[in-house]
């Protein structure tokens, strides 16, 4: 192919990216009057939190939930307008199935203290832990002076043993995609907080609704959001030290005057290596990853907007256990008495497991949960999809080495839950910090 010469229209800048980080991003710069190009490979934004849909209901590609209380993504929800009613509580709370029988934990802020699944000990705990936290800002949580795994938090909190496989394994599990619990003891901290401060909420279209109304409030700033765009490299200048725009997939040179990058890991570190091979290095590479698959029902397996956790201990071959379902259009949904009604069951595969036999289980579990529901006659199965690195994992230590938002490349700037925490906040907080950088850089 010939090479397409020098850009002739140069943005102030170009973001590699349309997850929540990218977008987050473009929209602080657009509405303060930057001209921005968001650049996503699929053909539709929101990268690990995007929507498909099924005869008209959403369905997420892997369960996951955002909590209200989460600070910079409220803000982000504020500022497009997404409106409160949209933002459908999961206020049925989570329900425990185990071996000694099934328990709710309300969603409400007292729900821990008339949890059965805990001895009053252990529940007294978890008021103490919850009280210690819900004040905090997010930033103190994060950054504890010398992180212990959340399970050696918790056995020097002084939980039991019970608490630990019964509670805390089940539910954190799911929320880290991670059962050993090795979270840095911070980042549960946060977690803690965010569960304890307000409801976990799923979008009334999906969690993919963030993606698209921020896609949507970027060009009515007059941003540009466009798809199937892959970017292969960032290119540089002939001294090496500013970068002038990227390349694309498609043969095509953009120039930019800032180029943020907003990628997840693997494909970041590709992209930085050859700029920055030291922050690159620091990129995190760990990977925790699930599983997840989507049904719809003809008649609903269950009512109330409630998420369900296998709460019974592990035996066997712990990588073909199923870890959660959510009958999500019982929460986006609410009250439709139609189907379909859309079923996500998720295993966490950190550590091992796979997709296989995931239909299969699925159908074993309700069986035996629910044994008078017609499952094969019911159920239709729509898709499934692996998340080999659906966020990286924060052992001890590793959030403390992530390389921050600036390289070595005075205007090349990084943004992705990669830089700072793997959630939807993290991802959200780092590409404000981004376009803050951006635009503190821009004369
Ligand atoms: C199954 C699952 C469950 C989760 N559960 C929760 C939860 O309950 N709560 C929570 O807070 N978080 C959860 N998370 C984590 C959360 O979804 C992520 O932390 C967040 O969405 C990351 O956003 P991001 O913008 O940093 O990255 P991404 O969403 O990965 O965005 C990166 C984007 O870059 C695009 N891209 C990649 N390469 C290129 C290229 N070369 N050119 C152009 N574009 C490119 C990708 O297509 C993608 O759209 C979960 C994640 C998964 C997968």
């Amino acid at each position: 192919m010939s090479d397409p010469g020098p850009p002739t229209d140069v943005r102030d800048c170009i973001i590699v990216g349309g997850g929540l980080a990218g977008l987050a991003c473009a929209r602080r710069l657009s509405s303060a009057g930057h001209s921005v190009l968001v650049l996503e490979a699929e053909e539709a934004p929101g990268g690990r939190a995007r929507t498909v849909w099924h005869r008209g209901r959403p369905v997420d590609l892997g369960f996951q939930v955002l909590f209200r209380s989460y600070p910079q993504t409220r803000e982000l929800l504020r500022e497009i307008g997404l409106p409160r009613r949209d933002l459908r509580p999961v206020d049925g709370g989570a329900v425990f199935i185990g071996d000694d029988g099934t328990h709710r934990l309300a969603a409400s802020k007292l729900g821990a203290l008339r949890f059965g699944g805990l001895g009053p000990r252990d529940r007294a705990l978890l008021v103490k832990l919850a009280a210690s936290v819900v004040a905090r800002p997010s930033e103190a949580l994060l950054d504890p002076p010398a992180p212990r795994t959340t399970h050696e938090l918790l056995r020097d909190l002084g939980f039991s043993a019970d608490a630990v496989e019964g509670f805390f394994r089940p539910l954190f599990g799911v929320i880290t995609l991670d059962r050993s619990l090795s979270a840095d003891e911070g980042y549960f901290r946060f977690l803690m907080s965010m569960l304890a401060r307000g409801p976990s909420v799923i979008p009334s279209d999906g969690l993919g609704m963030v993606a698209e109304w921020t896609s949507a409030a970027i060009r009515q700033t007059g941003g540009e959001v466009e798809f199937g765009a892959r970017v292969t490299a960032v290119e540089m200048a002939g001294d090496g030290r500013r970068a002038t725009g990227v390349r694309t997939q498609d043969g095509r040179v953009l120039g930019a005057r800032h180029v943020v990058l907003a990628v997840e890991a693997p494909v970041a570190r590709e992209l930085l290596e050859p700029l920055d091979a030291e922050a690159a290095g620091r990129l995190p590479g760990e990977a925790a990853s699930s599983v997840s698959a989507a049904f719809a029902l003809r008649r609903p397996l269950y009512r109330g907007r409630s998420i369900v956790l296998n709460a019974s201990p592990a035996e066997g071959d712990d990588r073909a256990r199923i870890d959660l379902l959510c009958q999500t259009t019982n929460i986006t949904r609410p009250g439709s008495p139609d189907g379909p009604h859309i079923l996500l069951a998720t295993r966490v595969t950190t550590g091992g497991g796979s997709a296989e036999g995931l239909v299969e289980a699925v159908g074993d579990l309700v069986r035996r949960w629910a044994p008078r529901f017609d499952w094969a006659g019911l159920a239709e199965p729509l898709g499934v999809h692996a998340h080999p690195f659906a966020q990286f994992r924060p052992l001890p230590g590793v959030r403390a080495r992530l390389p921050g938002p600036r390289t070595a490349v005075d205007n090349l700037v990084l943004a992705g839950d990669l830089t700072h925490h793997p959630s939807i906040e993290g991802a959200v907080s780092s590409g404000v910090r981004a376009a803050e950088i951006v635009d503190a850089l821009s004369p």
